[in-house]
């Protein structure tokens, strides 16, 4: 971090910022010029306030020059990090398919989802059981039921499930769960994140629609931070000024990403698009983008849905997704061998 400041510094307030920084644990690297000082902070400027410093009368401009996010860096962390769950492995070359309705239904439809989805080579059971909707009127899930019929769909099918949690008062039901979803409006949600730093279960952590990458991966941070190291990234569109579909999915935030940090990302085209007809199209491009997986809503009726039916497939639609991706990423591998 560089401390660009003002021509002729008062020097008892150069003084007191200096120390103010040292007893941060930095050290200050100066370079006066002849128009104005430059302060070259070294050290874990990670926790310095930067609104604070920039407010200050002595000070003209603050910039980083590193990321503000040390355990997602990929600095810091060459190699991708490899989350595992189950039988499935996420990010590092290893790639999976999360599969399922949007919310549970009743035990007939999970159960008939589950092993649809599962033949049609999905890696995990999506559903969920608390339901982040915008109005208060509309169905809001089974909550604790919910959970407990994904558990049985598990026991039926061995698929591990991915489950939306939206409250702390809900982190007991989740024990059996094997990977917990922050969903997009609560990706902000710190008090959340950083409980969930203290757990050691798998993150799946979904992109805020209104949320820049470095706000997406300063979430991350907030989990990783607190001790737990299994955060899989998941883009799912953004707000935009297009109508034509939910949300504009941003494809490049993949590998801005992986440039950016170790962490797998994952692509969920379903909300994203909010059509179940261009669930496929979007599926396979995040394949090209370099995705390490997808999640993708899928129900065995959709015009009946409880939830989201607009944008689910059916599980022969899905059948017919996995197959495309499967010769999507054999084309990929050929292309890479170049
Ligand atoms: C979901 O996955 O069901 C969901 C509510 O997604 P998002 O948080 O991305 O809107
Ligand atoms: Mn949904």
């Amino acid at each position: 971090m560089i401390i660009i400041l003002k021509p002729n510094p008062a020097p008892k307030q150069l003084e007191s910022l200096k120390e103010w920084i040292k007893k941060m644990g930095l050290d200050i690297h100066v370079s006066a010029g002849a128009h104005s000082t430059i302060l070259g902070l070294v050290g874990d400027t990670s926790v310095v306030d930067i609104d604070l410093i920039s407010a200050m009368e002595i000070v003209e401009k603050v910039q980083r020059i590193q990321e503000p996010y040390k355990a997602a860096n990929r600095k810091f962390h060459p190699n991708d990090t490899i989350i595992q769950f189950g039988n499935v492995k996420i990010g590092g070359g290893h790639f999976a398919m999360i599969a399922g309705p949007c919310s549970v239904e009743s035990r007939a439809q999970i159960m008939e989802v589950a092993e649809k989805v599962q033949q049609a080579g999905a890696g995990a059971l999506r559903g969920g059981a608390f339901k982040p909707r915008t109005s208060p009127y509309a169905f809001q899930g089974l909550e604790a039921d919910g959970i407990r019929l994904l558990l049985d769909a598990k026991k039926q099918t061995g698929l591990p499930i991915v489950t939306e949690i939206m409250d702390l008062s809900q982190l007991h039901l989740f024990d059996e769960v094997d990977v917990i979803q922050v969903g997009a409006r609560n990706m902000q949600n710190f008090l959340l994140l950083k409980e969930l730093g203290k757990t050691k279960k798998p993150i799946l952590l979904k992109r805020g629609f209104s949320n820049t990458i470095q706000e997406f991966l300063m979430s991350a941070e907030y989990i990783m931070s607190g001790g737990n190291p299994n955060v899989i990234l998941c883009e799912r569109g953004i707000r935009t000024i297009e109508t034509a579909t939910r949300n504009t999915l941003d494809l490049s935030a993949i590998p801005v990403v992986k440039e950016l940090s170790h962490l797998p990302i994952i692509v969920d085209p379903s909300h994203a698009t909010g059509h179940a007809k261009y669930v496929k199209p979007m599926s396979l491009a995040a394949v090209v983008s370099g995705a390490d997986g997808l999640m993708i809503e899928v129900h065995n009726d959709p015009p009946c849905a409880l939830c989201d039916g607009q944008q689910s497939i059916t599980p022969e639609a899905f059948a017919q997704l996995a197959k495309g991706v499967e010769i999507m990423r054999e084309s990929m591998a050929k292309e890479q061998a170049i």
